[in-house]
């Protein structure tokens, strides 16, 4: 502060707010507490909600930070810091991590087949993709640090180098991230672990105190289940089913249902995915421990889970029986010009019942026998991706309902179980009050609808959006931050339609925008139930929804 004494009185010139990091910010707030200066919900709201990453995850040494020598910047896709060797394939990445190196990722982008090697790296780089593309949500889900849409970067990933800011970077050079900020530097960075001390749970304690809004977590694997839970996800906002088949013995699985020709063929594929749905999904209900899990049906875009390697395509052709050359022919037969907007969604399930058939068989049997092993009470919750219109939701919701009834009778159990939809298409948000005739619960899949509502591609939209922040256009990425004036309007709308038709619809948010905290303070006073996020961004959520609720208090 700067303050002047004139004449014996005294003057305050100004005043800044202090810099101090999460740490010291938690620390401070907790100490004027416990000196009676402030109440606890003056602490909760002093700490930037967002702050909370440098809790969570690596930062970068602050003397190497200051040294560091910037060569380029994208999305901050998924935050921490990280530092590494470049590798360009998820194969070559696993070796070296097993040989004990720290590596860094560069692809192109990333797809279903990358995920080995993108859990064994401490930091992934992609040349395209933007805020929700593959290569961001997964990093997240997994807490990897991940810059995303850096289309300045010049790569050959056969010839294994790739340049940028001037320099070029071999197999094996050092490079680092920063996933907070985008930036990309030269060299290898000293990072600093991250760290919650005792005060970490005081301030958030009191966060679940103050906030009326429930907090949930984007997770598909039983290990995210875990580590949400500890993180204080008060369930599962979305399992996005296809993420469950990532694992490289899974992957051709899916890939023969995608492939399959007939009727028979899928329903046989489908039959060798069932028994790893349904076990994955016990273990979740298992570490849920009687909180909720809302599992979306099968959601997967084309381009993501059609093998484009050419090892991948051999292996294929030998577990269909095929060549790989008519696998190819039958993958030239799936493109589609613009997959995003494809045959994916409850698509899939109008034209193949059989999917949505083995998938309700899976999240029955598991919840009507984990209930029966553990004694803890179960509902699930099934939710249908991408729909328009509410005959579309009635026809998949009647083959559901037909095949939960088949096999709550198989089992003879009486458990009761909950359908809705996802609302991410401007369609379903204007026609919200026919689509709540058959949902019984809402969740806005905010990353299709700022797409879909935009008209912009999620895995493009990073190429040209720098150019709408520089002519002052737009502030912020939409996909990041929610749209409040357009994409909120739909959603404020949808909640008010849909509440009109049944008045206790349960609606909540699963799009990233659900971590983000200027967002999660929109959902709360557009009157969501919940908001849903990657595990890691649940304490940032939970803080954010309690500052929502003080700030708001009374209005
Ligand atoms: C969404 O669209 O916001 C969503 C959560 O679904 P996905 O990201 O899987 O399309
Ligand atoms: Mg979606």
């Amino acid at each position: 502060m700067e303050f002047t004494i004139q004449e014996g009185r005294l003057f305050f010139l100004q005043t800044r707010n202090g810099k101090r990091t999460a740490h010291a910010a938690i620390q401070i707030a907790c100490d004027l507490v416990d000196e009676g200066k402030i109440t606890p919900e003056e602490a909760v709201c002093r700490i930037e909600a967002k702050s909370l990453d440098q809790l969570l995850h690596p930062t970068f040494d602050p003397e190497a930070l200051k040294a560091g020598e910037v060569i380029g910047s994208a999305l901050p896709a998924s935050p921490g810091a990280a530092a590494g060797q470049v590798y360009f394939t998820a194969e070559e990445a696993k070796a070296a991590h097993e040989k004990g190196q720290r590596v860094i990722l560069v692809r192109l982008e990333t797809s279903p087949e990358d995920i080995e090697g993108m859990h064994a790296s401490e930091g992934i780089l992609t040349v395209r993709g933007g805020m929700t593309s593959h290569a961001a949500v997964v990093a997240r889900g997994m807490g990897t640090c991940c810059v995303s849409g850096c289309g300045e970067i010049k790569i050959d990933e056969n010839a294994k180098y790739f340049e940028l800011g001037g320099h070029t970077f071999h197999e094996g050079d050092f490079i680092s991230l920063d996933g907070s900020t985008g930036k990309i530097y030269k060299g290898d960075m000293k990072t600093v672990e991250a760290s919650v001390g005792g005060n970490f749970g005081r301030i958030m304690a009191w966060a679940d105190q103050f906030r009326t809004m429930q907090v949930r977590t984007n997770a598909d694997t039983p290990a995210d289940t875990i580590n949400a839970v500890k993180l204080g996800a008060e369930g599962i906002g979305l399992c996005r089913t296809e993420h469950m088949f990532f694992e490289p013995d899974r992957i051709p699985k899916i890939r023969k249902m995608i492939l399959s020709d007939t009727a028979e063929a899928r329903e046989a594929a489908l039959m060798e995915l069932l028994p790893f749905q349904k076990s994955d999904f016990k273990a979740m209900y298992k570490a849920l421990e009687g909180r909720p899990m809302t599992v979306r049906y099968l959601d997967p875009p084309l381009h993501e889970f059609v093998p484009t390697d050419e090892e991948d395509i051999k292996a294929l052709a030998e577990e269909m029986g095929m060549t790989p050359g008519q696998v190819k022919a039958k993958c030239d037969e799936l493109h589609e010009f613009n997959p995003m907007m494809g045959h994916r969604g409850c698509r899939l399930a109008v034209t193949y019942p059989e999917i949505a058939k083995m998938q309700t068989r899976a999240v029955m049997e598991a919840a009507i026998e984990t209930q029966e092993e553990t004694g803890i009470k179960i509902v699930p919750e099934i939710m249908i991706p991408l729909v328009g219109e509410k005959k579309e939701l009635k026809f998949v919701k009647d083959i559901v309902v037909e095949t939960a009834e088949k096999v709550k009778a198989e089992k003879g159990s009486d458990m009761e179980y909950h359908i809705g939809t996802m609302i991410e298409i401007p369609r379903a948000a204007l026609t919200a009050d026919a689509i709540a005739e058959e949902a019984e619960f809402f969740s806005f899949g905010t990353n299709d609808l700022t797409q879909m509502t935009f008209g912009f591609s999620r895995d493009d939209a990073g190429k040209f959006l720098d150019s709408y922040y520089k002519a002052k256009i737009y502030e912020s990425d939409p996909f990041a931050r929610l749209d409040q004036t357009g994409v909120g309007q739909l959603v404020q709308m949808a909640t008010e339609k849909g509440r009109k038709t049944r008045p206790e619809l349960k609606v909540g948010v699963c799009g990233e925008h659900g971590g983000d905290p200027s967002s999660v303070e929109f959902f709360y006073k557009a009157g969501l139930n919940y908001v849903s996020c990657s595990p890691f961004r649940v304490p940032i959520a939970r803080l954010a929804a309690a500052q929502a609720a003080i700030n708001n208090a009374g209005k």
